[in-house]
């Protein structure tokens, strides 16, 4: 047992079983007994504890003190592996921050190791082990009583954020990718854990290649969470940090602060008024309601979505002109400025042979057709924007070539034909700022220039690694060409979107399709795993534009208190490109009239708030179900769940 200590603080380390102790203040953190650290291989399960030599020392240096232990080969299967590794506990003297580091030293070279070599190959990291957190008054449902002061519970940043309060009664389900950093399952590297007031907050600080794990069963007094680290090409190559920060007399809000806190001084907190100062047109943005529509579907034979039974089931095609009609129609009901966003607009339809989505759908009405659209746009003050994919790489489409692939490490290409256009790879993001550059510098010759544009599927789906020689890309690579590809739209004034929102996208992005809690992905009713807390609007809220779904989809559950709750913008009209899935579920009828009124609300809202940091978000009254948030310009929104009404002050 090695100790670390200082003023209010002590850590107490296993060097073999990497098991800790650890006193903040008053708390006691303690690691579960039931799990041990270990590495995913290919010869099994080997915990750290198994290594054949393993050394430990402790350290002082300018900055603190720190316990470093080594763990050198392992044996597995009656072989013995060569492989080296340490862990480094660091106590940070200046801020009370612990760091728990994981750091290769010695492994073989991933995809150089010839066939038959006998080499440990390292597919997953376990570390650390999750605190026990067993324990407290359980919470049920959100109709139980909230005390925070007396809360234990878990925050994920599983999309827009979720509170798992220890009791419980909803399963956890499988985190969406996962629970990889800087994907849908987690929008921000960081998860947290709190009681009774006292809590920590755990930050990757290297969160490319890695991600969260956590389960919590029906009822379980109990949550728990780690980190998971995996290869990047091959190997670990790199050092991974995980920083812990603990608290008391805390909440959720206090995370999220510290989590802010942290990317600004990472240089990385640029906010929407930031980026306005260049692009003014964003706050035209901020004032519309938000309208997604289409022009062309083709469903390809080969797509799983392809009914045998109907084969022209989800083939329709609707003229630009009839968007002409759809606009004056809402202009007409009093919609106020809108942001169209066109799905299918070019051939051969939406979500087919990207990223050669060219030329412009000519049954609809052509270049003609769209520019005329535009125009109408623009003469009643509203802003117009295309559909466009870079990722998804369409065996149809005439560029097509394996070559340019992501390529797995066994030399194959990703595939799969889930969605309209049939077959597909991925395209390796090295090449897709060329196909950005290329697409919209056509579009532009054809006297087409888009107010904005939307990059699919860059901010919700997990990074990409590529193994092809000529292209290798690791995932962090792969994040930074996917941001040249924003990063372009901006300097030719295309104001860029993506699908979700993301960390790692915030400089470069505007705004997005969504950002929801992951239960308005399900089927309306379906039991929610934790009370949905708006953890990225708490750090990014003033940064991004995020529109918000305003379907009332059950007597009890109307979305639009959630869109002022968050302070968004609203979406007055949202047709599905695939109907029952990225939560288009039909909602109950609320006619266009009504609709127009509570989007203008939420607008107006919006327009107010757009800009001012969310300071708070509060349980009043000692009920889960009445929420309030503070914006830092003083305004405030309180949103009764139970009896579906909001205050605004
Ligand atoms: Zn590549």
């Amino acid at each position: 047992m090695l100790t670390i200590e200082d003023v209010d603080f002590s850590l107490c380390l296993d060097e073999k079983t990497q098991a800790v102790r650890i006193r903040a203040k008053n708390t006691v953190w303690e690691s579960r007994a039931d799990f041990l650290p270990y590495l995913e291989t290919d010869e099994g399960r080997i915990p750290f504890q198994d290594a054949e030599s393993i050394r430990s020392e402790c350290f002082t240096n300018g900055l603190g003190k720190g316990i470093r232990c080594t763990f050198e080969n392992f044996r597995a299967g009656g072989a013995l592996f060569d492989y080296e590794f340490e862990t480094i506990w660091f106590l940070e003297k200046t801020t009370g921050d612990l760091y728990a580091e994981w750091v290769p030293l010695r492994e073989p070279a991933g995809s150089q190791v010839t066939p038959g070599d006998k080499a440990l190959r390292v597919r997953k990291v376990f570390f650390p082990a999750p605190f026990d957190f067993t324990g407290g008054t359980p919470v049920r449902s959100a109709a139980d009583p909230a005390d925070p002061s007396r809360l234990w519970y878990t925050l994920l940043t599983q999309r827009q954020g979720m509170m798992i309060p220890n009791g419980w009664d909803t399963e956890l389900g499988p985190l969406c990718f996962d629970g990889q950093y800087l994907s849908a399952g987690a929008y921000m590297p960081w998860f947290s854990q709190i009681r009774e007031g006292h809590g920590y907050i755990a930050i990757s600080l290297t969160p490319w290649d890695g991600g969260v794990h956590a389960a919590h069963r029906a009822g379980e007094n109990g949550t728990t969470v780690g980190q998971w680290l995996i290869p990047s090409l091959g190997t670990m190559r790199y050092r991974r940090v995980l920083r812990y920060s603990f608290r008391d007399g805390c909440d959720h809000n206090t995370m999220a602060k510290i989590y802010r806190r942290y990317v600004d001084q990472s240089g990385r907190l640029v906010t929407l008024r930031e980026k306005e100062a260049r692009h003014p047109e964003i706050r035209k943005l901020i004032a519309c309601c938000f309208v997604h529509t289409g022009i062309k579907t083709v469903v390809q034979k080969d797509s799983r979505f392809f009914d045998p039974e109907a084969p022209e089931k989800n083939n329709h095609l609707a003229t630009f002109a009839s968007k002409e009609v759809l606009v004056k129609k809402l202009h007409d009901a009093g919609s106020g400025p809108l942001y169209l966003h066109l799905d299918g607009w070019a051939e051969p339809g939406y979500d087919n042979e990207h990223p050669d989505y060219f030329p412009v759908c000519r049954a609809a009405g052509g270049s003609a057709g769209i520019r005329h659209l535009e125009e109408t746009l623009h003469a009643y003050g509203d802003l117009f924007g295309i559909h466009d994919q870079y990722r998804d790489y369409y065996r149809r489409a005439e560029s097509f070539d394996p070559r340019w692939a992501v390529q797995n490490e066994d030399g194959s290409n990703p595939g799969h034909a889930n969605w309209a256009g049939g077959p597909q790879s991925y395209l390796c993001a090295t090449q897709a700022p060329g196909y950005v550059r290329r697409n919209f510098t056509r579009l532009m010759a054809d006297g087409i220039h888009p107010d904005c544009a939307y990059l699919d599927v860059f901010t919700c789906n997990e990074a990409d690694e590529c193994f092809n020689p000529e292209h290798r890309m690791s995932r962090r690579q792969c994040l930074e060409y996917r941001g040249k590809c924003f990063s372009y739209c901006l300097s030719e004034g295309i104001v860029p979107s993506s699908e979700e929102v993301s960390d790692w996208a915030v400089p470069m992005l505007v705004f997005c399709h969504y950002a929801p809690f992951e239960f308005m992905m399900n089927p309306p009713g379906t039991p929610k795993e934790g009370i949905p807390v708006p953890l990225f609007n708490l750090v990014y809220h003033d940064c991004l534009i995020e529109p918000w779904m305003m379907d009332k989809v059950s007597s009890g559950e109307d979305y639009m208190l959630y869109a002022l709750l968050c302070g968004g913008a609203p979406y007055l009209l949202r047709e599905p490109a695939y109907p029952g899935i990225d939560g288009a579920f039909a909602g109950s009828g609320v006619s266009l009239e009504e609709q127009v009124k509570r989007c203008r609300a939420v607008s107006e809202l919006y327009g107010r708030i757009a800009e001012s940091e969310m300071v708070s978000h509060t349980f009043e009254g000692g009920s889960f179900g009445r929420q309030k948030v503070v914006y830092q310009n003083g305004t405030s929104v309180v949103v009764d769940f139970t009896v579906s009404q909001y205050y605004i002050q």
